[in-house]
């Protein structure tokens, strides 16, 4: 097992994309400490498929994107699993509209969520990291952070903005053995996608060399690649997990 007795926490996994990190990570032995806004049904749900495969869960409702419940959601995390190994920055939402057209309140609020939340997280888990000396931090971009696109300059700016602050978070925190990673998903199949006009998917399809959309347990193997020891030497990398979309 890749990550037996390891604690990793994940944000936004009551759905998507960080409920399939959270499932791959528990069937490597890693245990679960995730959040979402509200204890809903997926909440409980997703803690009792992670117990099913051996390992201990709990959700916290959390607002990433504030930075007292992001140092809260640590210090319960630490009080109920003793230590922290992973954190895995998922937590995203999208408000799209043209420029011309977007509000400040759209951009507040996709850039607090995106991107403000990377900060909380990583201020909230620094010192537990450094203190021991070792830790891997990954943070889930898009490949929108890395090509643009229309309608999204929010999500586009807050997605380019992971990537500035992991690389330098890598350069900082690098010679106390602490990883920071980016992967940069294209088209992932998730609820987040799933209102997408049928014909606008087969457009995005068209431009993917392999042919299919991903899916969330392909960024999930990418997630537990920069987690795990596989990947003990990189760190400051941006993973393109697009299957090979050419301008991403
Ligand atoms: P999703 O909407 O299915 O899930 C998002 C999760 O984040 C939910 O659990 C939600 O509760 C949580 N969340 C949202 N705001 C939060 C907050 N303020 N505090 C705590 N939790 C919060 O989305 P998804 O498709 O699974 O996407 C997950 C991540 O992957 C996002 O960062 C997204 O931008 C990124 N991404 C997705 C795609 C895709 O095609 N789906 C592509 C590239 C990147």
């Amino acid at each position: 097992m890749l990550l037996k007795d390891k604690v990793a926490i994940i944000t936004g996994a009551t759905r998507g994309i960080g409920r399939a990190i959270a499932k791959r990570f528990a069937q490597e032995g890693c245990h679960i400490a995730f959040c979402g806004r509200t204890r809903n049904e997926n909440m409980i749900q997703v803690e009792e498929e992670l117990q099913n495969l051996g390992v201990k869960a709990k959700g916290y409702v959390a607002d990433v994107s504030n930075y007292d419940s992001a140092q809260a959601f640590v210090a319960e995390t630490l009080k109920d699993f003793g230590h922290l190994d992973i954190l895995i920055n998922n937590a995203g939402i999208t408000d799209d509209a043209a420029l011309k057209r977007m509000t400040e309140a759209q951009w507040d609020n996709v850039i607090n969520v995106n991107l403000k939340s990377v900060f909380c997280m990583t201020k909230a888990v620094q010192p537990v990291l450094w203190k021991q000396g070792s830790g891997s931090i990954v943070n889930i971009s898009s490949v929108v952070g890395l090509a643009g696109n229309y309608n999204q300059a929010n999500y586009a700016a807050s997605k380019a903005g992971i990537i500035g602050l992991s690389k330098a978070a890598a350069k900082e925190f690098g010679a106390r053995n602490i990883r920071v990673n980016v992967v940069a998903p294209g088209f992932i199949v998730t609820e987040m996608t799933g209102d997408i006009p049928e014909q606008l998917k087969t457009y995005w399809q068209t431009r993917i060399p392999l042919r299919r959309p991903g899916t969330p347990e392909d960024v999930a193997n990418a997630c537990l690649y920069y987690a795990s020891e596989l990947g003990s030497y990189n760190t400051g990398d941006v993973m393109h997990l697009c299957g090979g979309m050419e301008d991403a």
